[in-house]
């Protein structure tokens, strides 16, 4: 699956996005630093990416790139597809827009399982808590 992301960086602006537990272990591995510096804990279910001057704290704003690309997140690495928890289906987000040409059709469904099969690591019933 090959991404062609053409960096107008919309969807790293107040990003929302959802981390799994190998998210946060990798990125706090090659980074050395804690989860709670880069992510935080909702309180609830969810470990999000924080932002910074309402972009992801990893998004470089001069040239719109993602400053940890080769580690990013599973999330980050299947946008622009999405999965909508409550109807249990994939679409592609509304804040690209080139989905097509960033994730082609084709790619839909296989995405969409990857997304799936991964969804209960985006779940923690307490704060996570890791070796950092
Ligand atoms: S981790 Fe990278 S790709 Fe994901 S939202 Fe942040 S800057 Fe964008």
């Amino acid at each position: 699956m090959v991404n062609i992301c053409f960096s107008c960086g919309k969807c790293c602006l107040d990003t929302e996005m959802q981390l799994t537990l190998d998210d946060l272990t990798r990125i706090e591995a090659s980074m050395g630093k804690s989860w709670k510096e880069f992510s935080r804990w909702d309180g609830n279910s969810n470990v999000i990416l924080k932002n910074v001057n309402h972009h992801c704290i990893f998004f470089s704003p001069t040239d719109k790139s993602c400053t940890i690309y080769e580690i990013r997140p599973f999330g980050c690495q299947l946008y622009p597809v999405v999965l909508n928890p409550w109807s249990n289906r994939c679409s592609y987000d509304k804040d690209c827009p080139h989905p097509k040409q960033i994730s082609p059709a084709k790619f839909l469904d296989a995405k969409c399982r990857l997304i799936k099969k991964q969804l209960p690591h985006f779940f923690f019933s307490r704060e996570p808590q890791t070796n950092e």
